[in-house]
């Protein structure tokens, strides 16, 4: 049972020992079924390999032209950071912040992130176990960046922006184009390469779990504490891991609260997001606006059937499906019933899933406004709407976040029990 890892389901807080997992092994909870491990065949390698190769696509992405538009003589060209630049140069400097962040800067700070991680655990055996500087504080913080990085959201919005100009005008791609797409593809296939869990073991081996621990019950019944970090169970007593050194949080009904004031902001900022416009067309015959489903309904004017579903689904459809599915799940955690479902915890994994695809419109009045810049021929501008749709995206993303799902599988009782303990001033 040594070489057993011992771990508290981070959804559901079942308490599981995990055998050694051979290549291309996982390992899930046996309760709700959440992927605990997943040990991947040469890993590290394989991790170095694809990350250095998105890396070095990032670099070829930046100073090569992207897309280029003619029309009537006028021709813009534009370079991957351009779509962040005019977000800025129109006076939209959080949106532009947000796209910079989103599909360049967060992505290279993970890329460089791992690439020195793997190479420490590579080189540890020559450094008498030592692990690179930093290497913790980078370690701590992969799993945080990962829902934010949005290269792949990103090239479907530029998909959908050639849908919408087709026939409007030429279009010519560049070299950065087709690096950005090799920077996508390698990138995804990094991220899902990339073991926590593995990782951690390999940097800081794997500290005894606190004495008397069992499986078969959750751990807060045992005053124990996942890690949501790195896994590791520890005692409720200790305020941070004893392994990664992050902050841990018993399932508390507070974390409720915060989700509700979330969701709230994202209702309150899902109107302008839908009665202003998204963007401004200005051309010869005058300006016109258009809202998000004022798009869509564009789109099946043009009979591209299959973009407008795109652009409904993602920004229309989602954003309120995320907000209602997360307020019933937060009515569920605070009214706890006899069968939690797992069917509730599927409900939960898609939220969280599709959640930052809706970043797609975004995207799209981005890459408008940068490439569509023929005066009073025919130019782009952003719209109110697109910074208060931003913001309903990363609001329900960060909603998601916040909502505890070990919450669904308490009994009413525990939660009473751990909502008395935070009144009468007692550590939850
Ligand atoms: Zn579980
Ligand atoms: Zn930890």
């Amino acid at each position: 049972m040594s070489s057993r890892r011992w771990r508290a389901c981070p959804e559901c807080d079942w308490v599981s020992a995990l055998p050694v997992l051979r290549a291309n092994e996982v390992a899930c909870c046996p309760r709700c079924g959440r992927e605990l491990a997943h040990r991947h065949s040469s890993a590290g390698q394989r991790v170095l390999a694809y990350g250095s190769g998105a890396l070095a696509m990032l670099l070829l992405t930046l100073p090569f032209p992207f897309l280029a538009f003619t029309l009537a003589g006028n021709r813009q060209e534009i370079v991957l950071a351009d779509a962040a630049l005019a977000m800025f140069n129109n006076d939209w400097p959080l949106l532009a912040l947000l796209i910079a962040l989103a599909i360049i800067i967060l992505p290279g700070i993970f890329l460089i992130s791992v690439l020195y991680l793997y190479s420490s655990v590579i080189a540890q055996k020559r450094l008498d176990n030592r692990v690179f500087p930093g290497a913790m504080v980078l370690a701590r913080n992969l799993s945080k960046m990962k829902p934010w990085l949005m290269t792949d959201v990103f090239l479907v919005g530029v998909l959908v922006s050639l849908a919408k100009l087709v026939g409007m005008a030429e279009i010519d791609y560049g070299w950065s184009f087709v690096a950005f797409c090799g920077y996508v593809v390698l990138l995804v296939k990094t991220v899902s390469l990339v073991d926590a869990d593995w990782l951690w073991f390999a940097l800081k081996g794997e500290p005894k779990p606190p004495l008397g621990i069992r499986t078969g019950a959750t751990a807060t019944e045992q005053q124990a504490v996942g890690c949501p970090c790195c896994g590791l169970i520890n005692h409720d007593t200790q305020p941070t891991c004893m392994r990664c050194h992050t902050p841990l949080a018993r399932p508390s009904p507070q974390r409720l609260q915060a989700t509700w004031a979330l969701l709230l902001t994202a209702v309150v900022l899902y109107v302008p997001a839908n009665l202003y416009p998204m963007m401004e067309t200005v051309s010869v015959g005058g300006t016109t606006y258009s809202t998000i489903l004022g798009g869509v309904l564009q789109m099946i004017e043009m009979e591209s059937y299959f973009v407008a579903l795109v652009i409904f689904v993602a920004s229309f459809i989602v954003p309120i499906a995320k907000i209602l599915v997360l307020s019933y799940l937060c009515w569920l955690a605070a009214h706890p019933q006899a069968q939690a479902t797992q069917r509730r915890m599927r409900w939960y994994r898609y939220t969280e899933l599709v959640g930052r695809w809706s970043m797609i419109d975004v995207f799209v009045v981005a890459i408008m406004v940068a490439l569509i810049q023929a005066g009073v021929i025919l130019s782009i501008y952003p719209g109110t709407a697109a910074a208060a749709f931003a913001a309903v995206v990363i609001i329900t993303m960060i909603a998601a976040m916040v909502f505890d799902p070990r919450l669904l599988w308490q009994s009413s009782s525990e939660q009473h029990s751990t909502l008395n303990m935070i009144e009468t001033g007692q550590k939850p």
